[in-house]
Parts: structure tokens; sequence; C-alpha cells
């Protein structure tokens, strides 16, 4: 066993506060969005037709989807525990805007490192003489957001005995930040066991009523913190996701939320008039939301899909191409956009993409620090995450909650990947 820090800044890094404060804003916005999307079987269906007949891993989720829709939800109560991702597009004038890299809607990570970050990069500050600029870091707690939403489903579930469920990883490398979310719902008496898919194929079951067990204990809620990439599932893992999806546990997230947070559906929430429809008679939500929203385009087999790739591959430095998955490490850009398009220009597979405008932050100087690596400054570049977290009861939205934030640092040659792939560290935004 190797324990390692989580890698983090030597400084917190500067972020506009303006756009801070407009994160902040529009994530409830958010959070109704996605529930909204979650609930509606027509857009989802609509919008990931062309996606699931060459992505094999959203057609298996889309399939466990319409099962569990066919046979009826056994459950009325939905958490949504979800992380919205921006970075700052610096303007021809140099102005900075809030543009939204992704949402994350199933294991959206760090809520619970992050909780401690400040603390960190105010002593730091303290060692360094800046104690006025040391009490200006804001509090941050996500992983209490987090929790008082889980423990909020756990008592419309309706039964005392019953216990939360993390599904995590094979290899567990990320259990402390999990660890913050467990203590909290520990702290407030609620039971946590944590069980890997392999547990629910071999000790899993559901009664009559689809209530679910896990060696004789009933399971409340199930939070994922695995089944978001395909290499978390095989054969079994798919029999244990259905299973979990059949139940009448509550699911963070139920797999149409997942699916709400597909690339496929960021890209077609950009078309004209879909926010309108999705969110009927929020208009300020609506213009909160897509202000946030760089330019997305379809890649789908036809006359607009081929003009749009004939653009990527003239330019390919003015955007980023994204597959259907999740975890960083999996886009393309420059160079190899230009070549993999070219490649599959004239394929359906060019469908299993979406195309995005890069965006073009101003770098600023930092450290990153990390267990192994030499510590030089380099020229990095910040994603602001903000958490939401929402808990509805049939029609009625009983919670909507803004969390908490997090700040994730890179070196500005690793253009792709998280702090998972061992490419962002840990930041604190100190505003300006
Ligand atoms: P993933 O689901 O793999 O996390 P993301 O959409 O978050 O996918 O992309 C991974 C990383 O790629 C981001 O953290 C960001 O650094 C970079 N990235 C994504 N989209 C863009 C974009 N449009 N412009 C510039 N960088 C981007
Ligand atoms: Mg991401």
């Amino acid at each position: 066993q190797v324990v390692n820090y989580a890698p983090l800044t030597l400084l917190p890094s500067a972020v506009p506060s303006a756009l801070f404060e407009q994160a902040y804003a529009v994530q409830q916005d958010f959070n109704l969005l996605v529930d909204a999307i979650s609930q509606n079987k027509e857009f989802l269906e609509h919008t990931l037709a062309s996606t699931i007949k060459v992505d094999d891993f959203t057609a298996q989720l889309f399939r466990i989807h319409m099962q569990v829709l066919e046979e009826g939800l056994a459950q009325s109560v939905f958490l949504g525990i979800n992380r919205s991702d921006y970075m700052f597009d610096c303007g021809v004038d140099g102005t900075p805007a809030l543009k939204q890299i992704e949402i994350n809607t199933i294991a959206a990570s760090f809520g619970g490192l992050t909780s401690r970050t400040a603390v960190v990069h105010g002593r730091v500050l303290k060692v360094l003489g800046k104690s006025k600029e040391a009490s200006r870091l804001l509090p941050n707690n996500p992983s209490k957001g987090l929790a008082l939403g889980i423990a909020k489903a756990w008592e419309l579930y309706g039964s005392q005995s019953a216990v939360v469920m993390f599904l995590v990883e094979e290899v567990q490398r990320n259990i402390f930040d999990q660890r913050c979310v467990e203590n909290e719902l520990w702290n407030r008496n609620i039971r946590v066991i944590r069980k890997r898919f392999r547990d629910v194929f071999e000790k899993g079951s559901l009664d009559d009523a689809k209530r679910l067990y896990m060696d004789g204990q009933e399971v409340a809620v199930v939070y994922y913190r695995e089944g978001y990439v395909p290499k978390n599932y095989d054969q079994q893992n798919w029999e244990a996701r259905l299973l979990l999806e059949r139940s009448r546990a509550v699911k963070c997230p139920d797999i149409a939320t997942q699916l709400a947070g597909t690339k496929k559906v960021q890209q077609e929430l950009s078309q004209p008039g879909m926010l309108e429809r999705l969110l009927p008679g929020r208009a300020e939500a609506v213009t909160r939301i897509r202000a946030t929203f760089a330019g997305l385009y379809s890649l789908d087999v036809g006359e607009e899909g081929d003009k749009i790739a004939a653009m990527a591959i003239a330019d390919p430095d003015r955007f980023w191409l994204k597959p259907q998955r999740e975890g960083g490490g999996n886009n393309l850009y420059g160079e190899e956009l230009r070549q993999v398009l070219e490649k599959i220009r004239d394929s359906p597979e060019r469908t299993s993409y979406i195309l995005m405008d890069k965006i073009k932050p101003q770098p600023s100087m930092n450290y990153l620090l990390r267990a192994h690596s030499p510590l030089q400054v380099s020229e990095c570049i910040s994603e602001l995450g903000i958490f939401g977290v929402y808990v509805r009861q049939g029609k009625e939205m009983v919670m909507n909650e803004v969390a908490g934030h997090l700040l994730r640092t890179k070196a500005i040659e690793h253009a792709d990947g998280g702090v998972a792939a061992g490419v962002a560290v840990l930041d604190t935004p100190y505003l300006v």
C-alpha cells in the first residue's frame, strides 16, 4: 500500500470574482435542467438516437434506461449530485468570460478533498507573511452539502435501519475524497457501506417490493462513485447495474440522469429553442444557462455535419473534439483532431463525437505539487467546478442547492485530463 498526498498547487490561483459569482448563480438552474432532461424520455431518445448506433457504452446505458421505464420505476425519490465545470475564456479584448466545459452527473468527485484545500493554502499564505490575503480565502465544504442531499434522500426513503451504499471502484484510489462525504453521514447517524459492482453481483438481491438488500442489509440510497466509463463494466457488472436501477433504492444518479450528462446531450442543449422547451416558463434561468455555453456542433450524418467536419479539419486549433466519455484524457485537439476527423469524416463513427469551440484561458504561473514530481514553476490554466445537489419526490423539488466549489489547475501543455488522470491538481480560488 502506498499513501501519497493529493496533488495541489503551492499557491491559490486568481479567479475573477464576477465569473465566480456567475457560476454560483447559474447552478440551481443547471440542477433543474439536468432533472428535467432525466424525466424527458422523448428528448433523450431523440438526442441519443445517432450516438447509440455507434457508441456501445451509451447504447447499453440507454437499453437499461428503457428497460426500467418499461417495467415501471420502483422509486419516486430522485437524488442528483452534479458538478458543472467552467474555464475562463479570454476574449479578443482580454475580458474573460465564463464558459462551461461540461456537466458531470455521475461520480462528480473532489467535493471532499477540496473542502481541505483552502486551509492548506491559507497556511501557505501566512507562512509567506500574507495573512491579509489568507483571510480572504473563502470557506468551502462541498462534502457537507453532498451529504445533506444524500441524508435527505435517505430520510425520504423512510427506513431507519436502511443504509447508504457507496458504489466504489475495484482499485480505490480516491477513497479519502469519498470518506469526507461518508463521515458527514455517520455524524448524522446514517450508516454507510462501501461496495463494488462485483459485491452487488454476488450478494445483492431484490425482494418482492424491489427493496435492495446487500448481505441482508436494506439499502436506501446507492451513491455511484463508479460506473461512468466502459472499463468499469464486464457482463456481471452490467447485470449488477441493472439490479440497482430496477431496485427501490434511491439512485444517485439514476441512469436517466447519467445519460443527461453525456456530451451529446450537452451539444443538443445548445440548439436554438432547446432550453426553452426543456425549461418552459423559466426565461431567466434559460438566459443564465445559455450565457455559459461555448459554440457546440453536431457531427451527425448529413450536409450540416459534413460542413462542420470540413470546418474543423481546415482550422483544428479553433476546436475541441469530444467522444461520449468521462474521466479525462479522451478528447482530441490540434493536429490529432485533424487527423482523426479526416479519417472518420465519411463514416458514421463521427457521430460518436461532438465538436466544441476551443476555450482559451489566460495562463498564470504556479507550482504544481505532486508526489515524486520535480518542483518547478509552470504556466497553468484553471477549471472551476460548482457542485449542485437536488432531491425530487414525485413532481416536487424538495431540495435544490449549491454545495460549494472546486478549482483544479494544470500546466498548459496538458490540455486534457483531470486530477484522477494525474494531470490537474487541487487549487483554491483567490477572488480578484
Ligand atoms: P471529461 O468528461 O473527460 O472530463 P471534459 O469535457 O471535462 O471531459 O474535458 C476534459 C478536459 O479537456 C477539461 O478538463 C479541459 O481541460 C479540456 N477541455 C474540454 N473542453 C474544452 C474546450 N472546449 N476548450 C478547451 N479545453 C477543453
Ligand atoms: Mg471533465
